[in-house]
């Protein structure tokens, strides 16, 4: 496996690959969920690329860029043992030169949900993407159903620009009791770890209440936060949504493919999940 750090050196490791290339951007802290991601990357291509960059534009002034859990060793380790063929790690001023000046800015579907709560974040993830996919010319790229939006974003992003890159949509992997695997499941200390199943939990209700037959996106949601209102550990509430799984605007009814999705705190911690319907 091939370490890069250059925008050079990777550009170089790309041009001696001949055959179909698969694309993982991640930030690191490598969990089961990325492996997962990197593990379908094999399986597609002959050769897989992974990047590791906490991307600091994607983060807010008041956001956990600079405490964001960091193991580059332990990262290399793990992708070594998948046979993943280059990494890609670039210093952020590799990547955001002096007058770095270019910004991918999506309009509509990034101003809901997370982009409402996080503004200018997906701007940050859609232009470190952008360049990414310019770097690592992969033919597919693989995305983890765990940041629903993120996926909605970049599928657009890809479209309207015509890039010549397949999105892949990677199922969101799940500690034994549900919860969502997450570099910043490290931040909850052992009562808030107990506390966040409580996300899964509002999950499957909503799922079980629209198996049953219930349509109506408003009582699944005050179900879904009568839930959660009863961990105290949870809280407060950033969203709970019931949208249209391409668009993203809200539903009031279900009657077509959704994403049942919620962005919870558990102290300083801010952690997201959801789910797809049917
Ligand atoms: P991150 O390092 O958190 O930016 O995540 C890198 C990629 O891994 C993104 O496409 C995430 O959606 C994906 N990912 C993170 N956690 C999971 C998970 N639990 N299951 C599946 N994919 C995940």
């Amino acid at each position: 496996m091939q370490v890069t750090r250059t925008i050079k050196e990777m550009k170089s490791a790309r041009r001696g690959m001949r055959g179909s290339v698969g694309f993982v951007p991640t930030m690191g802290y490598l969990h089961e969920g990325h492996l997962v991601l990197v593990r379908n990357s094999n399986r597609d291509n002959k050769f897989t690329i992974v990047s590791i960059f906490v991307n600091p534009t994607q983060f807010g002034p008041k956001e956990d860029f600079a405490k964001y859990p960091r193991d580059p060793d332990r990262d290399s380790a793990m992708l070594e043992k998948e046979g993943v063929d280059v990494v890609f790690m670039p210093p952020p001023e590799e990547m955001y030169p002096p007058g770095f000046n270019t910004w991918v800015d999506l309009e509509g579907v990034t101003e809901r949900l997370e982009g409402a709560v996080r503004p200018g974040h997906f701007r940050g993830v859609a232009t470190v993407c952008n360049k990414l996919f310019n770097i690592v010319e992969a033919r597919k790229a693989y995305f983890g159903q765990k940041d629903a939006q993120q996926v909605v974003v970049i599928k657009k992003m890809v479209k309207d620009l015509n890039m010549n890159l397949e999105v892949v949509v990677v199922p969101t992997v799940r500690e034994p009791d549900g919860l969502a695997m997450s570099s910043r499941n490290v931040y909850l200390n052992p009562e808030q770890r107990r506390a966040a199943v409580v996300l899964w939990q509002s999950l499957f209700l909503a799922r079980n209440l629209w198996s049953k037959g219930e349509r109506d996106a408003g009582a699944i949601r005050s179900a879904m936060r009568q839930l959660i209102e009863k961990e105290p550990l949870a809280g407060p509430i950033d969203y709970i949504s019931i949208a249209d799984a391409e668009t993203l605007a809200e539903l009031t009814t279900l009657d077509r493919s959704a994403v049942i999705s919620l962005a919870v705190r558990f102290g300083p911690t801010r952690l997201i999940d959801n789910i797809t319907l049917p």
